[in-house]
């Protein structure tokens, strides 16, 4: 008999490339979105499994709407990728921030003790949780100092994830993975709005990009490696927390550079701080400028992760360079240039 999975926030990029994944292996995947109108899915229709996979309604906010999917599906296999997932709408949606990406967690996590106790249990944390670090690289053993409602209501998500696991036996299991980006990624984070739009400069009809903090550097990774771990955390004989990341960091001043270089411009940084331009070198054109708009109230200025527990235990380590995903996010926007699903 095939192995069931519930992924919730099954539209979401991480959503699309999971389900791809557990349908080749041979899962039956049921595809969790609070909206189910076809047009809210364009990601899993992008990968060509929109109908490979069954759709079911989940807002994360209704009790009893959580308990009796839970209790329905008794799947094998719980993903829970859903989240207000963008840092910068978490200091403008604190507390709905917190409702779905904190209590959301806990209220899984009741239905399944009391409905479903035999199912595995992933919860979608993240770097954001270690926010203000005071040791490079980050491990599972790094102290957390969250800088946003966004990280503090994963932190939430986090503990709660591990009370359970130590309370009950749950099968739990919390992955903290440094950001990952792809094609698919939501068009408000800094890379792929970079891709988006030195695409359509690049064709000639955009609006100069604008930017906040180009000094901030992340861990970026591919989507398609980290789904994988998310896998290989559910079906390890112990239940455990696992850091994902690539073990490189880069600045967004870096990532526009090179998105930019791979569609033929070349930027030149001129000024700084708020008057910090980039211009390409050989049209004088200005491709970016800074905006303070972008500007968050509080700042993760570096993230590194340090993935040795996992290439340890799982055997899981990124595959994609920063330059091939980079090169791929680019690409992907200036051969589709209003990208897929806007
Ligand atoms: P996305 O924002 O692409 O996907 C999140 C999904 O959750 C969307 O489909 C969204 O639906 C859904 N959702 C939002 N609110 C609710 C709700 N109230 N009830 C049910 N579903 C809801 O995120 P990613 O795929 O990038 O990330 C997946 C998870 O991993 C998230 O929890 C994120 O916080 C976490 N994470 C992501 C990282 C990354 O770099 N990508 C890094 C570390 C953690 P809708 O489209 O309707 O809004
Ligand atoms: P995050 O790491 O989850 O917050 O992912 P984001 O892609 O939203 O932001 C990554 C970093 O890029 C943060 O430090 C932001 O402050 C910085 N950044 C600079 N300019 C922008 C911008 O215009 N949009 C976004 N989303 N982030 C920006």
């Amino acid at each position: 008999m095939a192995k069931i999975a519930l992924i919730t926030g099954a539209g979401g990029q991480d959503g699309a490339y999971l389900a791809r994944l557990l349908l080749n292996k041979g899962y039956k995947v049921y595809a969790a979105e609070r909206r189910t109108s076809s047009g809210e899915l364009w990601r899993l229709r992008k990968l060509g499994i929109l109908g490979d996979v069954e759709v079911v309604p989940l807002e994360l906010s209704e009790e009893s709407n959580v308990s009796r999917l839970i209790e329905r599906l008794r799947a094998d296999e719980i993903y829970n990728l859903a989240a207000q997932s963008f840092v910068g709408t978490s200091f403008e949606q604190p507390l709905y921030t917190a409702e779905i990406d904190a209590l959301g967690v806990v209220r899984l996590l009741e239905a399944i003790r009391i409905r479903s106790p035999q199912s595995k249990f992933y919860q979608a944390s993240t770097s954001e949780m270690f926010g203000k670090v005071s040791v490079s690289p980050q491990s599972e053993t790094t102290q957390f100092h969250p800088r946003s409602p966004y990280g503090v209501a994963k932190l939430y998500g986090h503990w709660i994830t591990v009370n359970y696991r130590e309370a009950y036996d749950l099968f739990a299991c919390s992955g903290i993975l440094f950001n990952h980006e792809s094609p698919l990624r939501g068009a408000e984070f800094v890379t792929r709005k970079t891709t988006i739009a030195l695409a359509h400069l690049k064709r000639g009809n955009g609006p100069v990009l604008k930017l906040g903090n180009l000094n901030a550097r992340r861990d970026w990774g591919f989507a398609g490696d980290y789904v994988l771990g998310m896998w290989q955390m559910l079906n390890a004989p112990n239940p455990d927390d696992y850091v994902l990341a690539t073990g490189e960091s880069h600045s967004v001043r870096d990532f526009v550079t090179l998105a930019a270089n791979h569609l033929g411009f070349d930027i030149e940084w001129r000024g700084e701080g708020r008057e910090e331009t980039g211009i390409d070198r050989d049209s004088g054109r200005t491709l970016v400028e800074i905006d303070p708009r972008y500007f968050r109230p509080a700042e993760v200025d570096m993230l590194i992760g340090d993935a040795a527990k996992a290439k340890r235990t799982l055997g899981w380590a990124a595959t994609t360079s920063f330059e091939g995903l980079v090169e791929m996010m680019a690409q992907a926007d200036y051969d589709e240039p209003f990208g897929p699903g806007r």
